[in-house]
C-alpha cells in the first residue's frame, strides 16, 4: 500500500506523465523493472534505466546464488550426520556397529595401544533364536550388550544379531582369555526379557594384534573355532583356519593341472556279482603335482566346491571319462563308467544343462553318482536337475548310503538306479551279524525300491562272500582292484576278462568258481 502511495505521488509529481502511469499500475515485484520508465518520465536517457535493472538483476542472482549455497552446504552438512549415524549406529537397536568397532580399532592402533578384537556370539546353543524369533532375540542381544556395557569400558558394538563385538584391552593371549571370561561370567546371572529369565551361554571368539594387525574377521572366524571345539573361548587359530591367499593358489594350480596333465583319471573296477564280469568302473581323479608331488583328492575336491571350481574340475572329468570310454571301447571293452557329481553342482542350472547336453547322448553308459546330502541340502533345485538327468537316461547312483543321515524318504524321491553302500557299512559285514542284518535289510528295501545295490570298500574275501549270500549285486574295493590309470586299467579288463585273474585276491577266484560251477 504504502509503495503504491509513493508511486501515486510520483504520477502526481510528474504532471500525469504516460511514463509514471504505467509504472504506478505495476506489481511492487517487478518494480525495478520499470527503472527506464522513471528514467524517461524524469527526462534522462533510458539507459541509465537499464542499467539500474542490469544491476538489480544481478544482486538478485548473486542473493540467490549464495542462499543456494549455504542452504546445500547445509543440507550436505546434515547429510553427513545421518551417514554417520547409519554407519556407527545400528537403527533397529541403536546400538554401535561393526564399523565403529573397527573404527575404534584403527584409533587405538594410532595411538600405539595393544588390543585384542572379542566376538561374542550370544547364541552358544544354537536354538535360542529359534524360539525367541528375530525382534524378540534382537532386544536380548541389546540386553546383552548393556550388560557388558556395565563392566567393560569401550563400544559393545553389534555384529550380527546374535554376535557383539569389542575391543579388549590386552595383547596378551593369557590376559585376553582371562578378561574374555569375566566378561562371559556377568552372563552366568540370566538375562531378563519382558520379566522373563533367559539363559544364555555365550561363546567368544578372540583375534589378538600381532605385528601391529588385528583382525575383525579373525575374531568372527574363532568364534566358530570356539563352537567347533565345544570351547567357551577360543583364541583366532590360524592353523586351523588355513592359509587363504595359499588356498587360492592351490586352486589355480588345480585349474593349471587339468591343462598340463598333472591331472589324470583312475578307474576303479565294479564286479557285476551274479555275472562275475566286471562291467562297470568309478573314475576317481588324482593329482600329481610336479612340484608337490601327489595331492589328496580330500585336500582340494573340498576346497574346489567351496570356491566355485568343482564345475571346472567336473566338466573336465566328464569330458575325459567319455573320451577314454571311447578308447576302451575300440579296444573291446564295453564298459559303464561313473562320475561323482559334488552336491555343490547339484543346484547349478548351468551345469545341469551342460550335463544333459553332453552326457545323455551317452545312452546310459555313463552314471552319475550324487551322495544323498547333497539332495537333502538344496532338494528342491538338486531333485530338479536329478530328475531331469534320470529323464533324459543318464543313470543316478546314490553314493555313500549309510555314512551320514540317511533319509528314507529320499531313497523314494530320487529317481535313482542304483544305491552304492559307503564302506563303513560294509567293512564289517562278515565279522558281525547285527552289520549283516543292517546290510541285508538295506539290501532288501532298495530291490523293493527297483534300486541295485553295490557295496563299497570290499576288502576281504570273507566280506565278498557275504555280500553275495545277502543278495548284493555289484562289489567294488581293494580286493577286486585300487583304483588304476587307464592303461592299466585295461591290462585289468583284458587279464580279467582271459580269466587269468592274477591280479585277483583269493576270494575272487572262489566266486568265479562258484560261477562256474
Ligand atoms: P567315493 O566316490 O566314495 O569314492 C570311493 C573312495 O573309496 C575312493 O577314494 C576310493 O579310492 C576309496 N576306496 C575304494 N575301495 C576302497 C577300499 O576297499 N578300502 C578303502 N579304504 N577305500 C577304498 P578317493 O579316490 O580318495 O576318493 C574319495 C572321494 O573323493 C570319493 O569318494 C569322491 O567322493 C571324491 N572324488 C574322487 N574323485 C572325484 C571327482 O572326480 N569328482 C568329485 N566331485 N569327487 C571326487
Ligand atoms: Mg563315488
Ligand atoms: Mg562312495
Amino acid at each position: 500500500m504504502l509503495w503504491i502511495g509513493i508511486i501515486t505521488y510520483g504520477v502526481v509529481m510528474s504532471a500525469g506523465s504516460r511514463h509514471a502511469a504505467i509504472a504506478a499500475t505495476t506489481p511492487p515485484a517487478a518494480c525495478f523493472l520499470l527503472a527506464p520508465l522513471f528514467a524517461m518520465a524524469n527526462g534522462d536517457p533510458a539507459l541509465f534505466g537499464w542499467l539500474t535493472v542490469f544491476s538489480a538483476m544481478l544482486s538478485i542472482a548473486s542473493t540467490l546464488t549464495v542462499l543456494g549455497l549455504s542452504n546445500q552446504l547445509f543440507e550436505s552438512q546434515q547429510r553427513g550426520r545421518l551417514l554417520e549415524e547409519a554407519l556407527y549406529t545400528d537403527s533397529e537397536t541403536g546400538l554401535p556397529t561393526r564399523a565403529l568397532l573397527k573404527r575404534a580399532g584403527q584409533e587405538a592402533k594410532s595411538r600405539g595401544d595393544g588390543f585384542t578384537f572379542a566376538v561374542l556370539s550370544l547364541d552358544g546353543k544354537a536354538h535360542l533364536r529359534g524360539v525367541l524369533g528375530f525382534e524378540q532375540f534382537a532386544q536380548l542381544t541389546v540386553q546383552a550388550a548393556k550388560c557388558l556395557g556395565e563392566i567393560h569400558d569401550g563400544p559393545v558394538c553389534l555384529i550380527s544379531i546374535d554376535t557383539l563385538g569389542l575391543l579388549i584391552p590386552e595383547t596378551d593371549a593369557t590376559c585376553a582369555v582371562a578378561y574374555a571370561e569375566r566378561l562371559r561370567a556377568r552372563f552366568e546371572t540370566p538375562l531378563s526379557l519382558g520379566g522373563i529369565a533367559i539363559d544364555v551361554s555365550p561363546v567368544m571368539g578372540l583375534a589378538p594384534m600381532t605385528e601391529n594387525h588385528a583382525s575383525l574377521r579373525h575374531a568372527t572366524i574363532a568364534v566358530e573355532q570356539a563352537k567347533a571345539a565345544h570351547q567357551p573361548v577360543a583364541m583366532f587359530d590360524p592353523t586351523a583356519y588355513g592359509d587363504p591367499s595359499g588356498n587360492l593358489a592351490l586352486m589355480s594350480r588345480m585349474l593349471n593341472a587339468l591343462q598340463n596333465g598333472d591331472m589324470t583319471l583312475h578307474y576303479q573296477p565294479k564286479l557285476h556279482l551274479r555275472s562275475g564280469k566286471v562291467l562297470a568302473a568309478e573314475a576317481l581323479c588324482r593329482w600329481n603335482d610336479s612340484k608337490c608331488g601327489a595331492i589328496p583328492v580330500d585336500a582340494f575336491i573340498a576346497m574346489a566346491e567351496e570356491t566355485g571350481h568343482i564345475r571346472a574340475l567336473t566338466e573336465w572329468v566328464v569330458g575325459r571319462v567319455i573320451e577314454d570310454q571311447r578308447r576302451l571301447e575300440a579296444q573291446g571293452h564295453r564298459i559303464t563308467l561313473a562320475v561323482n557329481i559334488s552336491g555343490a553342482l547339484l543346484g547349478d542350472p548351468q551345469f545341469a544343462r551342460w550335463a544333459l547336453e553332453t552326457v545323455a547322448p551317452c545312452e546310459g553308459k555313463i552314471v552319475f553318482e550324487v551322495t544323498e546330502t547333497a539332495v537333502i541340502n538344496d532338494p528342491e533345485r538338486a531333485l530338479k536337475n536329478v530328475a531331469a538327468w534320470a529323464e533324459a537316461g543318464i543313470p543316478i547312483a546314490i553314493d555313500d548310503y549309510g555314512s551320514g543321515l540317511s533319509s528314507l524318504a529320499y531313497l523314494k524321491s530320487l529317481p535313482a538306479k542304483e544305491l552304492k553302500l559307503d564302506r563303513s557299512l560294509v567293512g564289517d559285514v562278515a565279522n558281525s551279524g547285527k552289520d549283516a542284518l543292517l546290510v541285508k535289510s538295506t539290501i532288501d528295501l532298495a530291490h523293493g525300491l527297483g534300486l541295485e545295490v553295490t557295496a563299497e570298500g570290499v576288502e576281504t574275501p570273507a566280506a565278498l562272500a557275504a555280500l553275495k549270500l545277502v543278495g548284493c549285486d555289484w562289489a567294488q574295493g581293494y580286493l577286486l582292484s585300487r583304483p588304476l590309470n587307464l592303461h592299466a586299467f585295461a591290462a585289468f579288463l583284458e587279464s580279467f576278462a582271459s580269466g587269468e585273474g592274477g591280479v585277483l585276491a583269493e576270494g575272487l577266484q572262489d566266486l568265479n568258481r562258484q560261477r562256474l560251477a
